[in-house]
């Protein structure tokens, strides 16, 4: 018992993140309202796929990515060419997924709700962008400014794009909970 305390404890520090009581739950699916165990990722009973009740990865593969370029630029393991390339193949990825972002159209009704997480989502990945675009201008110039610059903002982006996705989740799990309740409450007056 006290270890498992102990294991819960270590897991929250290592990953910043709450683990709350709905990852032990039986989870409800909502086409057929069969009960699976907890943890589960099909419905049992009509093979549905179940919404996911651990809290999104998070976003940190960008970020060290560009570290590591830079690590590896300073080392001269890598040309000039090959780190603008990496960072011309990121800033790429990351415009698509800004387009992507904005490109989603929110009922007027949402927006309110949704605007935090929009908000965080879509200055995060411009961040990311602006980050690639010092970085650049580093390993054009050599001027460890503009390297400073790239790599805090690239962080900073990161961070926020987290957040964005937190929010997200928690926001999906409150209405999937709501959901549950109704659909619970209704099986009960059935019965
Ligand atoms: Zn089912």
């Amino acid at each position: 018992m006290l270890d498992d305390d102990y294991n819960f404890m270590i897991a929250r520090e290592d990953t910043g993140m709450f683990v709350d009581e709905s990852s032990r739950k039986k989870v409800l699916c909502i086409s057929c309202m069969h009960e699976n165990p907890p943890g589960s990722q099909v419905c049992e009973s009509c093979s549905e796929m179940l919404p996911p009740v651990t809290p999104p990865p998070k976003l940190e593969d960008i970020l060290v990515k560009l570290e590591e370029a830079v690590d590896a630029f300073n080392k001269r393991e890598i040309t000039k060419k090959d780190m603008d390339s990496i960072l011309v193949g990121t800033r790429y990825f990351l415009e698509k997924k800004l387009a992507e972002v904005e490109a989603i159209e929110i009922p007027s009704d949402f927006m309110t709700e949704m605007k935090e997480e929009m908000d965080n989502g879509t200055s995060g990945v411009k961040a990311l962008i602006e980050a690639c675009n010092l970085l650049e201008q580093y390993s054009t110039s050599g001027n460890r400014k503009f390297m400073d610059k790239g790599l805090s903002l690239a962080k900073v982006g990161t961070d926020q794009v987290n957040r964005a996705l937190r929010l997200n989740w928690e926001k999906f799990q409150a209405f999937r909970s709501m959901a549950e309740e109704m659909i619970r409450k209704s099986l009960q007056d059935k019965a």
